[in-house]
């Protein structure tokens, strides 16, 4: 792997401020060509075990430096990031398949987090509380919750761990993280920076390994563990989410979604269109927050489906390194299966496919962007998530009936919303049942914003005041006079 600064490339576990090696080695592939990457160590359950304990004989220090003294390493942790960008997203990539110019936008978005995490430890304050009784004073502290253990998702390798991270480390919590077996070598890179920063040795840990499962018992169960931090699918988020019940651990999940795309007939088609082909196409389909389900008003519905056709038949195909390229590979082979199974479902049941539908022979992980109409509420490309490039259109004519319609889900995580009309948009955005809804656009998530979702989508938020305030405990301090 040609890179400008060779020491990104890590390849060993990183536990207690040392690179080690594991009892055998994981292959990282190219999805795009399934071209052999690299090895990387691969970590156990042991291995977590060491990471936990090292997290915790560092935790006592790093509560105790000042906020200032964690803001000052974050910063550095973040300018060596955004110093090394090209190559990061050239690692990013090269393992996950994603177009280079989204891969960069990746590193310096996950960058963000670090950076405004970094500002707002500055700000934890406590309260002095009117009291109840003359003879007491009462106040709140907020103090780091202890040790967070991470388990994160390969469709971004380097911000779903940096969301997590950055705000514990600046509470002042130490971290161990699990990244995806998939996407390693984006997740150990972070941790070669972070450690040339001066992050002290066991305030962050890194375990790729193959045994999930058993490095997952670990980092819900282990008893100093104090917070379990996930990102992933709502079957593993439940999984994970009973094992933290045994020891009352503080959790967030951040789970699957089936994201509703609603077009009034009020809508800018041209902004409809383009925010649709950015939620959908983006990352070939491949994000939580990616439309599920696009309703439109059936007046405006051939109109719609014509320019989306347009739209999407423009994105070019290919390995993300090269130039231009808008759509690659989806991330195996048996996601790009489970892709044509939900198209075969749709075709059967009566859909039509108006553009794609099928795998590209650009590589075995490859499958056509697709455009489906005639889509119902019942097929399984419209309750499950799709995570591909694959976009299915409904139509509507009535608002309740389409907020009843995009509310009839077990998900909550993102909505969007296509209306000219102001009251129609306030409306609709506050009827519709999920933690996050964007209107009249299709890119929203940044760093000084909630994310997160309700229902089975998940709990609590990451980024913002209130991603902050996920890793702190308030402690009510109570004095008699
Ligand atoms: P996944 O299968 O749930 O895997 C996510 C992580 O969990 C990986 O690190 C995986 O490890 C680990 N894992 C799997 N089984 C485990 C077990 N039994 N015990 C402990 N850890 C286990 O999800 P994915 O397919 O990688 O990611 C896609 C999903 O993530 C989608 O549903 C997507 O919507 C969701 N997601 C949600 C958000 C959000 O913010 N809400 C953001 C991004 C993605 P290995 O890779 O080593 O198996």
């Amino acid at each position: 792997m040609q890179l400008a600064n060779s020491d990104l490339l890590k390849l060993q576990n990183y536990i207690d401020g040392e690179w080690r090696d594991g009892a055998s080695t994981i292959e990282v592939r190219d999805p795009a060509n399934g071209e052999l990457l690299a090895r990387v160590a691969d970590g156990s359950a042991a291995d977590a075990e060491a990471a936990v304990a090292a997290a915790s004989a560092a935790f006592p220090a790093w509560k105790r430096k000042t906020a200032g003294e964690r803001a000052a390493v974050l910063k550095r942790w973040h300018q060596l990031i955004m110093d090394n960008a090209d190559d990061l997203a050239r690692i990013l990539t090269l393992e996950q398949g994603k177009p280079l110019a989204e891969a960069k936008g990746e590193i310096i978005y996950g960058a963000s987090f670090i950076e405004w995490f970094a500002e707002e430890c500055r700000r934890a304050y406590g309260q002095t509380i009117p009291t109840h009784n003359p003879a007491m004073r009462l106040n709140t502290i907020r103090q780091p919750v202890g040790v967070v253990t991470c388990i994160t998702p390969w469709n971004f390798p380097n911000a779903m761990i940096t969301r997590k991270a950055a705000p514990a480390l600046a509470a002042g919590c130490t971290v161990v993280i699990k990244p995806p077996v998939e996407t390693p070598l984006s997740a150990l890179a972070l941790c070669q920076l972070a450690e040339q920063a001066g992050l002290p040795k066991g305030t962050i840990n890194m375990v790729v390994g193959s045994d999930a499962p058993g490095i997952g018992r670990v980092l819900t169960e282990d008893a100093r563990v104090a917070k379990f931090t996930f990102t992933g699918s709502t079957a593993v988020g439940k999984l994970l989410m009973a094992q933290c019940a045994s020891g009352v651990k503080k959790m967030s999940m951040e789970l699957g979604g089936n994201a509703p795309f609603i077009v009034f007939d009020d809508a800018d088609l041209d902004t409809a269109v383009s925010a649709c082909v950015a939620t959908k196409m983006r990352n070939a389909g491949q994000t939580c927050v990616s439309t599920n389900r696009i309703y439109v008003h059936e007046a405006v519905h051939d109109q719609f489906v014509e320019k989306l056709r347009a739209a999407v038949a423009e994105l070019k195909i290919g390995h993300g390194c090269d130039e231009g390229v808008a759509v690659g590979p989806l991330i195996h082979r048996r996601a790009a299966e489970r892709v044509n199974d939900l198209v075969q479902d749709a075709i059967a049941s009566g859909a039509k496919v108006e553009l794609g539908g099928d795998f590209l022979s650009h590589g075995e992980n490859y499958f056509a962007p697709t455009l489906i109409t005639g889509v119902t509420d019942e097929m399984r490309i419209a309750r499950e998530e799709i995570f591909g490039p694959l976009a299915p259109v409904q139509k509507f004519t009535d608002e309740d009936d389409v907020i009843r319609r995009a509310n009839a889900t077990p998900y909550g995580l993102a909505a969007y919303v296509m209306s000219e009309n102001i009251r129609r948009a306030n409306r609709v955005v506050e009827a519709l049942d999920y933690g996050m809804v964007a209107c009249n656009t299709g890119v929203f998530s940044t760093a000084v914003a909630p994310f997160g979702g309700c229902k089975e989508s998940g709990i609590g938020r990451e980024g913002g005041v209130e991603g902050m305030a996920e890793f702190y405990e308030t402690k009510y301090c109570c004095f008699g006079a």
